[in-house]
């Protein structure tokens, strides 16, 4: 026979569902043993492993005890169950030979206290914690073999199945009881049916899956699952009588109202937001969550299940990063989101297979740099460009971004280098003598940026120094030893380094003079203006000067006019680079351009 516990509670044993809120009770599966066949299951154990008392403690702190040849079943003492809990909190095997004879610790069918312990965490098959199985015995044992440990396991193992079957036939979310995801298609399917005229659902994303996570490295799985038993407590608190809770995720819940009335009461989902960010009291540490409340109303006719629910997700997740905390469901951002989605694995797929048709949609650009004082053009910056077959052109602005977001920053710069390298090589046999500059990123520093460049520029057979590499200035802000270590490195090989976009972060040229940087090019935001703003010619004047000073070669960006272009010329600049000059153009047009602009400034036209 086996018998329940309440958490934390002695003989008598309660129904543990009174901590839970009558709605989430009231759908509840009846009273009977949470693990079907659990009886045979805690049979196999007592006797493979020689000991009296099997228990399951569950992850909402119930524990089922169970004792072969008992009349009737022992229950845990509060004093046990405490032990018991903290010793499977980490959700990892534990075995105490001997844990000392506190006369607390025992079952209610003995006197003896407990003395041997050993628990084994039970999963169900998506991975999810869900509790522990443990064998006692009332003698200390000297050792535990390893037949024992894989006797426990298997029983574990049956343990957590018979779980997730009770779970998918009662559909009922294992952890915090509520119904879970099957109920709440079943019932969403139902008010359709029924000739509801629209549905009205929130969800709330309790945490950042990311953040969760770590969460559940730091503190165990009991935590995680208390934290959600809270949240849904929260949630409860809440709710009128006419809405139902689900839990459709680990760490989402679902609540489906029977109008949508509710959805148009701010202040309601401002109370619900507030209660939601109160920090959690877990175990003496206040934990903070960051919940995200999507809102969805939707016509009947409308509704597939599966929609609804990722259409209000989308809304949750830009609640989570949103001040207010909840959103309604809005179309152009979900589209947004499916978009960029798709750019990143149609870009993944560009990147990765070089020989691809999708390869064949990136290509680089280059654009002059011209030197003030010769005219001459003295390199080039390679640019991506990217048309894909039905977006058209993709601009760099857009998809750079979403490449770093996405983890593709290294397989874009790797791209970039290989096919600038090569076309520099090609360049250099053609006889033309203009150095490249390539666009990398900060996250390049926490690659193996050098040697990855030095194998290229071997594969081409181009001498390092005709090569520079940009990164913007912002990547200089989160300064590392890692990375001015490899800054020198990329310096000693002859590399040239640019600060992109000066002018647009918050560092100044002290600063920048620490970095080993050759060259420093002005943003064009202050470029374009200089014609008209008095403010920003003195801003750029300023900037070159001191700049010239620490060492650093000033480019100016954005020179669309002639005009611009001489002023920048008269304030001692060193090189320039804009439409004004050349936009970018591909590689083939280069040396055609190139011919044309050396015979105009050999005739003395600019
Ligand atoms: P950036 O490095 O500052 O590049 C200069 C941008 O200004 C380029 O935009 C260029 O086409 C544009 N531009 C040049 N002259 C003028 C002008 O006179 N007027 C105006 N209005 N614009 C001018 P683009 O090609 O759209 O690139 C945007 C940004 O995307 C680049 O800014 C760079 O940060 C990034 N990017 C482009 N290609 C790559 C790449 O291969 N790797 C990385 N990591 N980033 C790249
Ligand atoms: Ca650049
Ligand atoms: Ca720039």
């Amino acid at each position: 026979m086996s018998e329940r516990s309440g958490p934390d509670d002695g003989a008598n044993a309660p129904d543990d569902r009174s901590e839970l809120p009558a709605a989430v009770s009231g759908h509840a599966q009846d009273d009977v043993f949470a693990v079907p066949c659990f009886d045979s299951i805690a049979r196999m154990v007592t006797s493979a492993l020689r000991v009296p008392l099997v228990a399951l403690m569950l992850a909402d702190g119930s524990t089922f005890c169970f004792a072969p040849g008992e009349r009737k079943a022992p229950s845990v003492s509060p004093a046990l169950q405490r032990f018991l809990r903290s010793a499977m909190s980490r959700g990892e095997v534990r075995v105490e030979l001997d844990i000392g004879a506190d006369g607390e610790r025992r079952v209610s069918t003995s006197t003896a206290p407990v003395r041997f312990f050993a628990s084994m965490p039970v999963f169900t098959l998506s991975g999810r914690h869900v509790g522990a199985l443990c064998v006692l015995d009332h003698a200390p044992r000297d050792a535990l073999n390893e037949s024992d440990i894989d006797a426990l396991k298997d029983a574990a193992v049956l343990t957590g199945s018979g779980l997730v079957l009770r779970s998918y036939i009662g559909q009922v979310d294992p952890v915090t009881r509520l119904p879970h995801r099957n109920a709440f298609f079943e019932d969403l399917r139902a008010r359709v049916s029924d000739g509801a005229q629209s549905i009205a659902l929130v969800v709330v994303e309790v945490a950042p899956v990311a953040r969760f996570n770590a969460f559940i490295r730091a503190m165990g799985y009991f935590h995680a699952d208390a934290l959600m038993r809270l949240v849904a407590g929260r949630l409860h608190e809440w709710m009128r009588n006419d809405m139902r809770l689900y839990q459709v995720g680990v760490t989402r819940f679902a609540v489906l109202l029977t109008g949508s009335d509710a959805l148009h009461d701010p202040e309601a989902f401002d109370r619900l937001v507030a209660s939601l960010r109160q920090p959690v009291d877990c175990e003496g540490i206040p934990l903070s969550t960051q919940p995200g409340v999507g809102l969805l109303e939707m016509p009947a006719a409308e509704v597939r299940t599966g929609d609804a629910l990722r259409l209000v997700m989308s809304a949750a997740h830009a609640a989570q990063h949103s001040a207010s905390g909840w959103a309604l469901y809005d179309r152009a951002h979900d589209d947004r989101h499916r978009q960029e989605f798709f750019l990143v694995t149609e870009l993944s797929a560009a990147l990765n297979d070089p020989d691809s048709v999708a390869a064949a949609e990136l290509a680089l650009h280059y654009q002059p740099r011209i030197d003030l004082r010769s005219g001459r053009c003295v390199a080039v910056e390679a640019l991506a460009r990217w048309h894909h077959p039905s977006l058209g052109d993709v601009p760099p602005g857009h998809f750079v971004p979403l490449a770093e977001q996405a983890g593709l920053m290294r397989a874009l710069t790797d791209w970039a280098l290989v096919k600038g390298l090569g076309q520099l090589a090609q360049w250099r046999r053609d006889g033309l003598d203009v150095k490249l500059s390539v666009n990398v990123s900060s996250t390049d520093f926490e690659t193996d940026l050098v040697p990855r460049l030095q194998e290229f520029a071997q594969r081409f057979e181009v001498p390092l120094d005709q090569v520079e590499l940009e990164f913007t200035e912002n990547t200089f802000m989160q300064h590392s030893a890692a990375m001015q270590l490899r800054l020198e490195q990329l310096r000693a090989l002859g590399v040239g380094i640019a600060i992109d976009d000066f002018g647009t972060g918050y560092s100044n040229l002290t600063y920048m003079r620490k970095l080993p940087a050759s060259t420093l090019k002005i943003d064009q935001s202050f470029v374009s203006a200089i014609g008209e703003s008095p403010d920003d010619a003195t801003i750029v004047r300023s900037i070159a000067g001191m700049a010239q000073k620490l060492g650093f070669r000033v480019v100016v960006e954005g020179v669309e006019t002639s005009e611009v272009y001489r002023a920048v010329q008269d304030m001692g600049c060193d090189e320039v680079q804009g439409y004004f000059i050349a936009r970018p153009m591909p590689a083939a047009r280069l040396a055609p351009w190139l011919a044309d602009h050396e015979a105009r400034r050999l005739h003395g036209a600019s």
